[in-house]
């Protein structure tokens, strides 16, 4: 998926989780459990499956391999418009993200988040709407 902007990684399979959340319950990380029912994609709003599972501590960049959680998170993906996603995390708000996934920790999963992806969005949005800039 190359649109010049590198997506968010939001999605639940970029995770740097403390030793402490390892410990925690499904329902105590207040993670929505999947089913088998169809639901409407975040972008096209048609129907979708289930597509597969991974572990919630699977990192995106597989050079670290982080100890499993035994926490599985069920991704859907829309037959419509390919989208991928999970609602897994959709009761979570912003201190829960902070807390169990953009932590301390997170860096060392991906390196690129503080600096390299943020300048090439920039460079990114720049280049999309240079066409239109007022001389
Ligand atoms: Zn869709």
């Amino acid at each position: 998926m190359e649109s010049g902007i590198a997506s968010p990684r939001v999605a639940g399979i970029a995770l740097a989780l403390s030793r402490e959340t390892l410990t925690m319950s499904f329902a105590e990380l207040r993670l929505r459990a999947a089913t088998t029912t169809p639901l409407a994609c975040k972008i096209c709003e048609r129907p979708s499956a289930l597509y597969g599972v991974v572990d919630l501590n699977r990192p995106c960049d597989l050079g670290l391999k982080p100890s499993l959680s035994g926490v599985p998170i069920y991704y859907r993906r829309s037959d419509e418009c390919g989208f991928l996603f999970t609602d897994a995390f959709d009761d979570w708000g912003i201190s829960e993200f902070k807390a169990r996934i953009y932590n301390d920790e997170y860096i060392f999963y991906d390196p690129e988040y503080k600096d390299k992806r943020p300048s090439a969005n920039v460079q990114a949005i720049t280049n999309l709407w240079s066409a239109h800039r007022r001389a």
